[in-house]
């Protein structure tokens, strides 16, 4: 929900980035270290700073990502409607971007046809977040603009964030959905992009083949329903060729599950990393990252993102430098 909401401000920050003139000069001498943290392969989710990326000096904000010691950024904020990102040219974006020392591997965007863009278009539905196998050949024609436009950027991953709030109710909905992720994925495979799908936690909730809805079994305020779910439907009827992984280890707990069984079961479907505690990396203690990481790396893969929910705070930036210096302490991240 407050990736959506984000993306339909996302307009709106960015005219404001541009009002207020984009120059911050007590920000410059930060650009001095690039990666003096470290020299590990630490990305961030763009999403996490939500406005805070592009206050005051958007150059000197990503100055500032890069001498966190981040070196990878994943976008967000791409909208279909204008081809920008945030509101700001793409192009120019991966010049600043680079000019950091930050180099851009994937990219969040969700079918334009499924979800309101950050215009605040409707869907043809009317409704936010509507899906039905009917859509299919749309929502696969709407991501050959997108494909392109992040080939021309070099991105190697574009990734469909999250499914439609409805629509996908029972084991056959779920079958439809996969056959049009399956779709989407060739479709992008052709413009040299894997695709991926990220997840939250009501891709661990259960349906059964006369569900009516999909469940998540609560053991506090609901009873536990037999069924199977999504997660393992989806990891069974995508293309391990056409359709990727990036496992978000937060929600991946909040749908009760371990992130490292996960890892271990979907050994060579899981590519990309969502590094997410509840606020700051490393403070809750719930969750197992030197498992996680270890895991993830013995698997073979080597991006991973940042990312910290309540992007309203004011605080994101404060949050990101705390996370990431906790990270580039630990042994075990590469
Ligand atoms: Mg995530």
């Amino acid at each position: 929900m407050k990736r959506r909401d984000f993306l339909k401000g996302a307009s709106m920050l960015s005219l404001g980035a541009l009002a207020t003139g984009c120059t911050n000069p007590a920000k410059e001498g930060t650009a001095t270290a690039i990666h003096a943290v470290g020299n590990k392969n630490m990305g961030l989710q763009i999403y996490t700073l939500g406005n805070e990326l592009y206050a005051e000096d958007f150059s000197a904000n990503l100055k500032r990502i890069a001498n966190m010691g981040i070196r990878n950024l994943e976008l967000a904020g791409y909208d279909p409607a204008d081809r920008k990102i945030g509101g700001i040219e793409r192009t120019d974006f991966k010049k600043m971007a680079e000019d950091a020392g930050l180099n851009i591997v994937s990219s969040h965007v969700n079918p334009p046809t499924v979800f309101s863009g950050a215009a605040g278009r409707e869907n043809r539905t009317g409704r936010d977040g509507y899906f039905s196998g009917d859509m299919k050949s749309e929502i696969v024609e709407s991501f050959k603009q997108i494909a392109d436009d992040h080939a021309e950027l070099g991105i190697e991953y574009l990734i469909q964030p999250m499914m439609p709030k409805e629509g996908i109710n029972n084991i056959n909905d779920v079958k439809v959905f996969c056959d049009t992720l399956n779709a989407t994925g060739e479709e992008i495979k052709k413009h040299g992009v894997t695709f991926g799908y990220h997840n939250h936690n009501m891709e661990f909730c259960k349906v059964s083949d006369n569900s009516t809805s999909r469940f998540m079994g609560d053991i506090l305020t609901r009873p536990y329903v037999e069924g199977e779910q999504i997660i393992d439907i989806m990891m069974r009827e995508t293309h391990p060729d056409l359709v990727k992984f990036e496992m978000d280890t937060y929600w991946t707990i909040m749908g009760q599950n371990d992130p490292v069984a996960m890892l271990t079961k979907y050994a060579d479907r899981i590519e990309l990393l969502h590094i997410k505690d509840f606020v700051v990396l490393g403070e809750s203690g719930a969750l197992n990252f030197q498992n996680i990481f270890n895991k993830f790396f013995e698997n073979g893969n080597q991006y991973y993102f940042i990312e910290i929910e309540d992007i309203d705070s004011g605080k994101q930036f404060e949050r990101l430098e705390k996370s990431a210096t906790w990270l580039a302490q630990q042994d075990y991240v590469k």
